[in-house]
């Protein structure tokens, strides 16, 4: 196995066991149960040829299924000149322990493709992808039933329409090949609201906690996320949403965005919509008119704000630049983006972490609502939605007629408004978001060896996946 040491020494890996160590030390297990939980249950390592440009170019992948107590298993596939097989199975691990915390059933899994997919053209990335996904297919790692992918870095709808058609042109007579995979264009069995999902997901982390005064209060800050200065790493699909919602929806201020090429800085906020354009047609943030540009991006995780949103890659804050970090609040849109001693140099200061396998659970979360619209061949509201604005009609008359007075324009359109698959979709991935942090908050309180919201977090999803293991056995 390739093993990429991190910045601190450690492999992703091996980060994210470490740790799972800790949260195990914390924990009564019966013996053995912690190698069990670490242990990645299968690998697959694939190479195979594609044509490009007139000759063959060979192309390397893997599928990681970290724990398949809950079937499918579930997981990202990612496209990056980086991927290996250490990441694919630590990625995989924090996918289990992701569905654990939200109560997604499922088990852990997690693909990686190497490749910069930014030197291809479209038609190229399309080959190459229906010829990954042959191979999983064909090997037992990619089904509606086992193994379910979706999106993650370098990978979208698109990517998820072609693995999809694949699988469809393998199995035409299974009547669930939509849900082999999530993620899919909305035309083609994908769901309303996935697109959006994990960073929609971010943003509703953080209304929850600040929904609780007396959380914020430990971070030094005070009141909403309105006004509150936050830094972006990453404005592609996960960062782009968070930052966008927050700002729009929450009044937040976006003071930096970190790119590829550098960042760009404005304290009085950046309008994240003009700033995503930007990099659609410049392929950076140099030169975007609204901020200073600064070429060091790495630099400005370190520039005062309250909260930091890494939504890039892993390994970003480490032993070197932990200790002057400045944001009161870190949440983690990207996988493992703090590694194990960055965390723990960062929680002696006082900086308060909502982990990835929380925090940036939206995606899995979404994804769960379209596997089950896939196998339910319906889309969400379908069914119910003019019976509810019926019935909201009928309450506004009961009002008007027992009141004898004209009920407002905007309560009547409230109340004659039935829910959509967007509504439906976004409303379920608040209340799933909201729950899991209630969880983790009582944790945290309730057991004073626990100080961190990592490690209540990890202790739920380990006691939930060991129940389950001792229930059904190993
Ligand atoms: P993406 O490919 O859409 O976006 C990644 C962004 O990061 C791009 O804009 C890229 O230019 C930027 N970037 C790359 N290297 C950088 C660097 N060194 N400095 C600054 N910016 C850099 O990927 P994504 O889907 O948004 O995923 C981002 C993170 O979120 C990953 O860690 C991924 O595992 C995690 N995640 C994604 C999903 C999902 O649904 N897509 C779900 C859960 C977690």
């Amino acid at each position: 196995m390739s093993e990429q040491q991190g910045h601190d020494g450690l492999s992703f890996r091996q980060s994210v066991d470490h740790m799972v160590d800790h949260a195990i030390s914390l924990m009564d297990l019966k013996d053995g149960m912690g190698d069990a939980l670490k242990a990645c249950h299968s690998v697959l390592q694939v190479s195979f040829p594609v044509e490009i440009d007139g000759k063959a170019e060979m192309f390397t992948g893997w599928r990681a299924v970290h724990s398949d107590h809950r079937l499918p298993s579930k997981g990202g596939i990612r496209y990056a000149p980086q991927v290996d097989q250490d990441e694919v199975e630590a990625l995989a691990a924090l996918m289990t322990y992701k569905c654990a915390i939200v109560d997604v059933p499922f088990g852990g899994s997690k693909g990686g493709l190497e490749i910069d997919p930014r030197k291809y053209t479209q038609q190229q990335i399309e080959a190459i992808t229906r010829r990954f996904a042959r191979e999983l297919i064909n090997k037992g790692y990619l089904s509606p039933a086992k193994n379910v992918p979706a999106p993650d870095m370098g990978t979208g709808p698109k990517e998820m329409g072609w693995m999809t058609d694949t699988y469809r042109q393998l199995f035409p007579n299974d009547i669930n090949y939509m849900g082999s995979v999530t993620g899919k264009p909305v035309e083609h069995g994908g769901v309303r609201g996935r697109n959006e999902a994990t960073g929609r997901g971010v943003q509703y982390a953080l209304r929850e906690f600040f929904r609780h005064q007396d959380e914020v209060e430990r971070t030094g800050m005070t009141g909403s996320l309105k006004d509150k200065a936050i830094i972006v790493q990453g404005l592609g699909n996960v960062g782009y949403h968070a930052a966008h919602f927050l700002q729009k929806e929450d009044q937040a201020r976006i003071i930096a965005i970190i790119e590829r090429d550098g960042a760009v800085v404005n304290p009085e906020g950046l309008d994240v919509a003009a700033v995503h354009n930007h990099i659609a047609v410049q392929g950076g943030v140099r030169g975007y008119p609204g901020g200073t540009f600064e070429a060091e991006g790495e630099r400005i995780l370190e520039l005062d704000c309250d909260i930091l949103i890494p939504a890039a890659l892993e390994g970003v804050i480490h032993t070197d630049n932990a200790p002057n970090i400045k944001a009161r609040l870190i949440a983690e849109a990207a996988n493992g983006p703090v590694t194990f001693e960055a965390d723990r140099i960062l929680r002696e200061r006082g900086v308060e972490i909502i982990p990835d396998a929380y925090c940036n659970a939206g995606g899995v979360i979404v994804s769960y609502f379209e596997w089950i619209r896939n196998l339910a061949h319906v889309r969400f509201g379908r069914l119910d939605k003019r019976f509810h604005e019926a019935r909201g009609q009928h309450i506004v008359t009961a009002i008007e007629m027992a009141t004898d007075t004209e009920v407002p324009e905007w309560v009547r359109n409230e109340l004659c408004r039935g829910a959509d698959e967007f509504d439906l979709v976004r409303s379920g991935l608040d209340d799933t978001m909201r729950l899991a942090f209630q969880d983790i908050m009582e944790k945290r309180r309730t057991h004073p060896e626990i100080n961190d919201y990592r490690m209540a977090a990890y202790v739920i999803a380990i006691q939930k996946i060991a129940r389950s293991y001792q229930d059904i056995g190993y």
